[in-house]
């Protein structure tokens, strides 16, 4: 019989899948890391493991203990489906901007969710970040994930991710596009993979209202970046320590407008049916198509799955009230002419 002890021997070794319309005015291979294979639908599931792991055998983790985070909604689903394993109660503080798909998810799967207003400061005491940390503080016998400053975070993707893409690309890629969010995602597969090979470049995606680009340009906190958007997953408006700046060659930026209208035609032109953050991806890495070479081998990771966010950009009166439905409107109007 061939099975796994439980769901999280089904994390990791997610497909690596060819883009194709989608991409057509680049020459180089695009390909996409389908992070919707793990089972709770992210990338989160393989750094939620880890860090649980870690803190179990540092002893801040124990039986009976409440597992406390500030996530969007994925970090989450991973969290509970460990919490659910191994026992413990999981207690989730979420901003409000987040889809109410994602606040259902995680209640589905045993999570008690806080939501907290997201156009406040982070130092604000209603912030998902001051929330978080004050239930810590009062929990006993809890422990604070805190995914942005987790070493066990960006350690998932050095120890996993990185390798996965390593050898299902033969050592051939060039390049590695993705969202930054806490930066673990990034900095652990930049990581590994500049080990194996410097030359290879490593590209965030940013969105606008975030501070990472200028930052990573200037050396500069600028305040005058941060700015609310719609984009879910990427872009902060503070300096997480995982994310590794120097494994960064560049970041590009999208809008919030763009990342909607791309996370649509993924799943129109190309069957992969993912969320906002590979909308941006893909956009992003269109933006940086003069640094592609016909040889050269490009994977652009997908975070996450496109059933968390049906309620958002794949409705349209969703994208219209937002004006971001302008060119099918378009074609639209052009139908009931003809
Ligand atoms: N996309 C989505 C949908 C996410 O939830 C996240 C995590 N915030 C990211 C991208 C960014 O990943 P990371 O936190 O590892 O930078």
């Amino acid at each position: 019989m061939e099975y796994v002890k439980n769901i999280l021997g089904t994390i990791g070794n997610t497909p690596l899948v060819k883009l194709n319309k989608i991409v057509e005015e680049i020459e180089a291979l695009v390909l996409a890391k389908v992070e919707t294979f793990n089972p709770g639908n992210s990338a989160k599931d393989r750094m939620a493991v880890k860090m649980i792991d870690d803190a179990e055998s540092q002893g801040l983790l124990k039986p009976g203990y409440t597992i406390i985070e500030g996530t969007s909604g994925n970090t989450g689903m991973g969290l509970a489906l460990v919490a659910i394993i191994k026992g413990y109660k999981l207690i989730c503080v979420i901003s409000d901007k987040q889809s109410k798909e994602k606040m259902d998810i995680l209640r589905a799967v045993g999570a008690e969710v806080i939501v907290c207003p997201t156009n406040v400061e982070p130092d604000d005491p209603r912030s998902y970040y001051s929330v978080s940390k004050r239930l810590a503080t009062e929990t006993p016998n809890s422990w604070y994930v805190n995914q942005y400053d987790n070493p066990s975070n960006s350690l998932a993707h050095y120890e996993q991710t990185g390798p996965e893409i390593w050898e299902q690309t033969e050592g051939k890629i060039t390049h590695f596009v993705v969202g930054v969010g806490t930066g673990g995602t990034i900095s652990g597969i930049g990581k590994y993979l500049k080990e194996k090979n410097p030359a290879i470049k490593i590209w965030g995606i940013d969105t606008y209202g975030s501070v990472f680009k200028k930052y990573h340009e200037t050396g500069i906190f600028d305040e005058n970046e941060i700015y609310p958007y719609i984009t879910e997953g990427i872009g902060e408006d503070i300096l997480p320590k995982n994310v590794n700046f120097s494994v960064i060659d560049g970041f590009t930026k999208v809008t919030d407008k763009d990342a909607a209208v791309y996370t649509r035609k993924i799943a129109k032109e190309e069957g992969i049916f993912v969320g906002n953050s590979a909308g941006s991806a893909v956009k992003g890495l269109l933006q940086l198509k003069k640094h592609f070479k016909k040889e050269d081998v490009v994977v652009v990771l997908f975070h996450d799955h496109g059933s968390r966010y049906v309620g958002k950009m794949f409705n349209d009166d969703w994208m219209r009230e937002r004006g971001f439905l302008d060119e099918e409107k378009l074609v639209a109007i052009d139908l009931i002419k003809d």
